[in-house]
């Protein structure tokens, strides 16, 4: 691709090639003015100076046939060669005509527009002055040099004012490559421009495509945008359906509201009554609850002075029925007669008749029977149940609650009934259930009463046994069950009068579940032992101790007191009059220590009864371990258990005998005289 050419350059190049035909320099354009103007300008200031040079052009076709008419020797030469012929002229015309010519042809570049000369032909003598001088005669050579000298002076002028052209010419060309040179660099600062304004364009033709992307994206978000509006007009609409539901809504709530604020006004009215009532209710209460709690104490008291009015040490007699397979007794063996109120009034007296098998057989008269009457402070015949025998000893429980040292006896023969009086009868039958449970259950329920009181009780149950003076643990359990490892009874700390045994164990009770649990273990430790030795369970004491705690923590008042049930060994007596073989003896043995616990016993609560001084409770392990559940405010009770058989009518009367005593007339004062009424 061809170059643009700047329109200067086509004025340098028309000035190169056609200055030497321009004749008057003062027809160029002023520098000054063409600076001003541009390219398209610049051509159509050219174009007249064309227009003249193509004028010129014509002119210097005239020149060339003058010049061909007047040096003939020139126009032989080729015009692409008229340096050459230039060169060739000095040589013809001498130095100073050949050095001007040399100077115009030198300047003189070809012209297209000048057709070329060709070679051989002739020029007609070059024209001077525009006369045609006459033709000389050829012999006139002295004309002809004059008219060559003429010639020759005019060609000098004219060499003459052609160098001043020049010079103006060259002066003219240094001022156009000036401008050229100014619109070079005005040229190249445009070209900059141009690359700049063209880095532009094609750092705007990036954005634009970027702006293309970012125009897409945003179309396409604003179609999902447009999506998403609609969606959300739907909603709107739901919304706007669901808000007038709302409303509706809120207006029907606004109107239960302002119901129920006029309700709630009227029931705070109400409630503010109710608190001035409960408030003045609480102080009632309080009042009722100091009242309460005076009237419990009142009631302990009160309690405590019938109990000991009835007797600190009360004796209770108990007739077992006769079991299956055991001779029935002669009737009137054993009679009951009703108390002072008739048959209403639960019996206190029995009278066991004894025939005198020897003075009867002495005379042979029937044998005489001897009345043996006693009296009890409550007897229970053979048909007596379980739940009724409580409900007698149920008052003395409450004393334990209200912390009053409780002791619970049964005394009698091996068989009379004792265990079953204590414990209960086989099977696990409710109904046959003996004083120990239902004594624990009575406690417990009388203790979630009194709760209500603010009383808390605790409970820790322990069951040893007393055997030939050894106490061992009935609650053992693991290696120790069976052995019941043998125990002592220690004081519970140095000055303390509490006694505890070494190695038993004590464990916390708050139902009657934990209860039971207690007394099959020490069933089956018993059943154990019984293997090593026969019976040994009749041959021991066995003490269940119940430790009550009672605290009342808004008074600061606590009560605490034992409550002892206690299983005595039989208390029946060997005969001495027999012959002892070594297990016998053994027997023996057992059986005095027996007697001597149990006579021991008898003196401790007679000393009690009596104030005495001295009570000797260290005479045995257990009068040892109940010491402080005896005397003082302790409250005690014995059940003397009968056989109803009339074999075992001479251990009844021991028993009834021991009964009587330790019974004391209800206003605890000395010992009544044991034995007949
Ligand atoms: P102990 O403990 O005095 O040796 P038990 O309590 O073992 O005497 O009683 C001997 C037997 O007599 C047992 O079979 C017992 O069930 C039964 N028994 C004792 N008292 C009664 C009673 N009140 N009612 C029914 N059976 C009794
Ligand atoms: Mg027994």
């Amino acid at each position: 691709m061809e170059p643009q050419r700047s329109p200067l350059l086509d004025v340098k190049g028309n000035i190169e090639l056609k200055t030497p035909l321009l004749r008057a320099s003062s027809r160029l354009p002023l520098p000054g003015s063409r600076l001003k103007r541009g390219p398209d300008q610049m051509e159509n200031v050219l174009e007249p100076a064309k227009k003249r040079t193509r004028g010129l052009g014509a002119a210097t076709k005239t020149d060339t046939f003058r010049s061909r008419a007047l040096a003939p020797p020139l126009s032989t030469v080729p015009q692409t060669q008229g340096q050459t012929a230039a060169q060739k002229v000095p040589r013809k015309t001498g130095p100073r005509c050949s050095t001007a010519i040399a100077t115009v042809l030198r300047n003189q570049k070809p012209v297209p527009a000048i057709p070329s000369q060709k070679p051989g032909t002739s020029a007609a003598p070059p024209v001077v002055g525009g006369k045609k001088p006459g033709k000389r005669p050829a012999w006139d050579l002295k004309g002809q040099l004059c008219d060559l000298n003429a010639e020759l002076k005019r060609y000098r002028e004219k060499i003459q004012t052609l160098d001043q052209e020049n010079q103006q010419l060259r002066d003219q060309l240094k001022e156009a490559q000036q401008q050229a040179k100014t619109l070079g660099m005005e040229r190249s600062t445009l070209e900059g421009e141009l690359a700049r304004v063209q880095a532009q364009a094609e750092q705007g033709q990036q954005e634009l495509g970027s702006l293309s992307t970012r125009v897409l994206e945003l179309e396409e978000r604003l179609g999902t945008q447009e999506g998403l509006v609609q969606e959300l007009q739907k909603e709107q609409l739901e919304l706007q359906e669901e808000r007038r539901a709302l409303a509706t809504r809120l207006k029907e709530q606004e109107r239960r509201l302002q119901a129920s604020e006029t309700a709630l006004s009227s029931s705070q009215a109400e409630v503010a009554s109710l608190q001035q009532e409960t408030a003045a209710q609480a102080t009632l209460l309080v009042e009722r609850g100091d009242r309460l709690h005076g009237l419990e104490m009142e009631r302990r008291r009160l309690h405590n002075q019938l109990q000991e009015l009835k007797g600190n040490i009360r004796v209770f007699c108990r007739v077992r029925p006769v079991l299956a397979g055991e001779p029935p007794p002669s009737s009137g063996f054993l009679v009951f007669p009703p108390g002072p109120a008739g048959l209403s009034d639960p019996p206190t007296r029995l009278t066991l008749s004894r025939s005198d098998d020897r003075r009867g057989t002495l005379s042979g008269a029937p044998a005489p029977t001897t009345r043996h009457d006693f009296s009890f402070d409550r007897v229970f015949p053979p048909g007596s149940r379980q739940d009724e025998v409580f409900e007698e000893i149920s008052m003395l429980v409450q004393s334990a609650l209200d912390g009053y040292p409780v002791c619970i006896f049964a005394y009698g023969q091996t068989g009379s009934g004792k265990t079953f009086t204590m414990e209960g009868g086989p099977g696990g039958d409710p109904q046959l259930e003996g004083l120990i449970p239902r004594a624990l259950r009575h406690l417990f329920s009388v203790a979630q009463e009194l709760s209500g009181q603010g009383w808390t009780y605790s409970f820790v149950a322990s069951y040893v046994e007393i055997y030939n003076e050894t106490v061992r643990d009935l609650l053992a359990t693991g290696t120790r069950k069976g052995q019941g490892g043998e125990c002592e009874i220690r004081r519970a700390g140095p000055g303390s009068e509490e006694l505890t045994v070494t190695n038993a164990r004590y464990v916390p009770v708050s139902c009657e579940k934990e209860v039971e649990a207690l007394l099959h273990l020490a069933h089956q430790n018993r059943a154990v032992a019984r293997t090593a030795q026969n019976e040994r369970s009749s041959r021991s004491h066995s003490v269940f101790q119940l430790q009550i705690s009672g605290e009342h923590a808004a008074r600061g008042l606590q009560c605490g007191a034992p409550l002892n049930l206690v299983d005595l060994a039989g208390s029946e007596r060997l005969d001495s009059g027999l012959a002892l073989g070594p297990g016998e003896r053994d027997r023996l043995r057992e059986t005095q220590a027996i007697n001597s616990s149990l006579s021991t016993l008898g003196l401790v609560i007679m000393a009690l009864s009596n104030k005495e001084s001295h009570v000797p409770y260290r005479n045995s392990k257990l009068t040892y371990l109940l010491q402080n559940s005896l005397g003082g405010s302790a409250k005690m009770l014995m059940f003397v258990n009968i056989s109803p058989l009339e074999e075992n009518v001479s251990e009844s009367l021991n028993s009834l005998r021991f009964a009587s005593k330790v019974q004391l007339p209800p206003n605890a004062g000395p010992v009544r005289t044991p034995g007949l009424l």
